[in-house]
C-alpha cells in the first residue's frame, strides 16, 4: 500500500494499493485491445468522449482542487490555475482544433502532376502510450498527455508519482467516471524503478517520460533496447532576465510569484533572475519587500499565497543550495531556513543576493522556494550567463521595448521564450512544450506534440499511364538523356534551359502499347 500524505499537515490521506509487477504486462494486453476499438471509433466519436471528460471535470472543479491540494500541497488557487486549467484548455484543443490537424494531408510536388502521383499523409495512433508522471503537477501534466494521445487513437498507460498516488486515483477515476471504455485509460501505482520498470519491459509504442534528468537518461537507455520512441520532458534552470528599460514594479512581482507558486517546484519555475545594475537596488528591494508578505500555509485556506514542499527530501536539498551559497558569499536577503511551528513541509520563500555561477543554486535545478539575483552590466553579459547552463526549458525577458527583447529570445537556447511574463504558456494548449539540453527531448502540446502520439503514414499512388516509368529496368543513353532533361525542367531557375532537352524527354518514354 501507498501511504497517500498530506504534505502539510502529515495526516494519511488514504493508503492506495500498488499494483502487484506481474499485473503490468496483463494491464498492457488489455490496453491493446481496448486500444483498437477505440481508435477504430474515428476522431469526431474520441473528440466527443474528451468533451465529456471535459464537462465531468467542471462539474467537480471544487474537489478535485481540493485533492490536489491535500495531495500535492499547492494551493487551492494554485490547484485551479495551474492545474485544472491547462487540462481544460487541452481537452477542448484536442476535442475542437487536433481533429482538423489529423485529417488526411495531400502532399504537393512539381513531379506529381507530370508523373501522374498522389501522394498524402496520414495520422495512425502509434497504440498504447505509457505515460511516467512527476508529482509537481500530478494532474495537469498526466492530463494534458493523455488527452492527446487519446484523440489521436492511443490507449494509455499512467504510472503517477508514488508522492501523489492520490491525483493518479482521481484522474482513473474521472475517465471511469465519463464513460470511458475500460482499458482505455488505465492507471498502475508503485514505485518508479518497479512499475516504471515493468511499464518498459511491456514495450509501449511510445513513452512519454516527465521528471528528472538521472531516471530521464536511464529510461533511454532502457528504451534504446528495443527502440521504443520516448519523449522525455525533464528538469529546468529559468532564467529570468531584466534588462534595464524594463517595468520593475511587474518584473518584481512576475518574480516573486513564478519562483514561489507550487513552493518553487515548478521545472520552467523562475530559478535564476539577471537584473541590469543601473536598476539593481531598486529591484531587489521590491523582491524582498514582496517575497516578505508571503503568506505560508495550508493550501486549502484562502489567505495563503505558498503552501508546503513534497517532502523532507525537497526541503534538505533546497537547504543545501541556500548553505553552499552562503559558504560561497551569498547573502540571505529574505527566509532561508525551513518553519518549525507548523507540521508539514514548510520553508521560507527565500531571497539570495551576491551569487554567481560558481554555487549550485545557480547551476543545478534547486526546485524549491529560492529566488536567487545576480547583477549584470550589458545584454551580452545576460545572455552568456543564461546559456551558461545545462538545461534550457524556458526563459523570461523583461523589458519595455518588445522588438529589443524579442532579439534576446533569440540568443538563448531554450525551448520557451515569454516577454514580460513567466510560466505562461503551458497553459496554452497551442504552444509546443518542450526543452533542448538536459530539458529534455520532443515536444508536448501543441500541433507538434500531437503529432509526436502518430505514426505518420505517408500513402502515395501512382496513375503513370506509361508502361515502364523513366528511372526502371532497362537503362540506357536515351533514359539517361531523358532523366538529365527532367532534372533540369524541373530545378533549373533559368528560362531557357527548362525548355532545353524537351524532345529528350519525349523520346526516352514509351508509351503504353509501343515499342
Ligand atoms: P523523478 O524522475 O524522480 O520521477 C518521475 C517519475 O518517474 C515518477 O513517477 C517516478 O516514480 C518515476 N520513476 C523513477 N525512477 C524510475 C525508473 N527507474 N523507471 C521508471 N520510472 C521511474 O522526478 P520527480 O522528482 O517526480 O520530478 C521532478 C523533476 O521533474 C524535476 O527535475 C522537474 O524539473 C521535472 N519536471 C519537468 C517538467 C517538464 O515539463 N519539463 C515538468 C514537471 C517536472
Amino acid at each position: 500500500m501507498i501511504e497517500a500524505i498530506n504534505p502539510a499537515t502529515l495526516e494519511v490521506n488514504a493508503e492506495i494499493e500498488e499494483t502487484p509487477v506481474e499485473d503490468v504486462g496483463t494491464v498492457f494486453e488489455t490496453a491493446r485491445g481496448a486500444q483498437r476499438e477505440w481508435a477504430a471509433l474515428g476522431t469526431a466519436a474520441r473528440a466527443k468522449h474528451l468533451i465529456r471528460v471535459k464537462e465531468h471535470i467542471l462539474d467537480r472543479i471544487d474537489d478535485i482542487a481540493e485533492t490536489i491540494t491535500i495531495d500535492n500541497g499547492k494551493t487551492l488557487l494554485e490547484s485551479v490555475n495551474s492545474e485544472i486549467y491547462p487540462v481544460l484548455d487541452m481537452l477542448t484543443f484536442c476535442a475542437r482544433e487536433a481533429p482538423g490537424y489529423l485529417k488526411k494531408e495531400s502532399l504537393k510536388n512539381p513531379i506529381f502532376p507530370i508523373a501522374r502521383i498522389e501522394s498524402s499523409n496520414i495520422f495512425e495512433p502509434l497504440g498504447v502510450i505509457g505515460i511516467i508522471s512527476p508529482w509537481n503537477f500530478p494532474f495537469a501534466i498526466p492530463m494534458t498527455q493523455i488527452a492527446m494521445a487519446l484523440i489521436t487513437g492511443n490507449a494509455v498507460v499512467l504510472k503517477p508519482a508514488e508522492l501523489t498516488a492520490l491525483t493518479g486515483e482521481l484522474i482513473g477515476g474521472i475517465f471511469k467516471d465519463s464513460g470511458l471504455h475500460d482499458g482505455v485509460v488505465t492507471v498502475v501505482q508503485g514505485e518508479g524503478a518497479v512499475i516504471g520498470g515493468a511499464m518498459m519491459d511491456a514495450r509501449p509504442d511510445r513513452v512519454v517520460f516527465t521528471g528528472s534528468v538521472p531516471v530521464g537518461k536511464h529510461l533511454m537507455k532502457r528504451a534504446a533496447e528495443t527502440l521504443i520512441p520516448i519523449t522525455l520532458e525533464l528538469g529546468g534552470k529559468d532564467p529570468f532576465i531584466v534588462l534595464k528599460d524594463a517595468d520593475v514594479e511587474r518584473a518584481s512581482s512576475a518574480a516573486v510569484w513564478g519562483a514561489f507558486i507550487n513552493a518553487g517546484q515548478v521545472c520552467a519555475s523562475v530559478e535564476r533572475v539577471y537584473v541590469h545594475r543601473s536598476i539593481a537596488d531598486e529591484f531587489i528591494a521590491k523582491v524582498v519587500g514582496k517575497t516578505k508578505k508571503i503568506r505560508v500555509g495550508n493550501g486549502l485556506d484562502h489567505k495563503v499565497d505558498m503552501g508546503p514542499m513534497i517532502s523532507m527530501k525537497r526541503i534538505e536539498a533546497v537547504e543545501q543550495h541556500v548553505t553552499d551559497a552562503v559558504a560561497k558569499g551569498a547573502e540571505v536577503a529574505a527566509g532561508g531556513k525551513r518553519i518549525g511551528s507548523m507540521p508539514g513541509y514548510f520553508f521560507e520563500p527565500t531571497v539570495l543576493t551576491g551569487v554567481d555561477h560558481t554555487m549550485d543554486c545557480m547551476s543545478e535545478e534547486t526546485f524549491g522556494p529560492t529566488l536567487p539575483i545576480m547583477v549584470f552590466s550589458d545584454v551580452d553579459e545576460a545572455v552568456a550567463l543564461a546559456n551558461d547552463s545545462r538545461y534550457g526549458l524556458t526563459v523570461a525577458v523583461w523589458s519595455r521595448d518588445t522588438a529589443k527583447a524579442e532579439k534576446v529570445c533569440r540568443r538563448i537556447e531554450t525551448g520557451t521564450v515569454v516577454v514580460n511574463n513567466c510560466l505562461l504558456t503551458y497553459g496554452f494548449s497551442q504552444c509546443p512544450w518542450g526543452g533542448v539540453k538536459d530539458s529534455g527531448i520532443g515536444r508536448t502540446h501543441s500541433v507538434h506534440g500531437l503529432y509526436e502520439f502518430t505514426n505518420i503514414k505517408n500513402i502515395t499512388i501512382s496513375k503513370s499511364l506509361l508502361r515502364e516509368d523513366l528511372w526502371w529496368h532497362p537503362y540506357s543513353e536515351a533514359k539517361y538523356r531523358g532523366m538529365k532533361a527532367v532534372i533540369k525542367t524541373l530545378f533549373c531557375e533559368g528560362v531557357v534551359c527548362k525548355g532545353e532537352g524537351i524532345v529528350d524527354i519525349l523520346k526516352s518514354f514509351k508509351l503504353p502499347g509501343r515499342k
